[in-house]
């Protein structure tokens, strides 16, 4: 149970447009580059630097 700083937050609120790769708001309906509908959150698993 980790501290989980601002800048991850604001990773995990983004998803990627499965056409351009753009990031798009984790809210967008449509990719606001292509206006694609297809998106994929991006990756969750949380990596740990050291
Ligand atoms: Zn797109």
């Amino acid at each position: 149970m980790g501290k989980i700083p601002e800048a991850n937050a604001e990773l995990l609120a983004i998803k990627i447009c499965l056409d351009c790769k753009t990031k798009n708001n984790i809210n967008a309906t449509r990719c606001r580059k292509c206006g694609g509908t297809k998106f994929r959150k991006k990756d969750l698993a949380p990596r740990v630097k050291k």
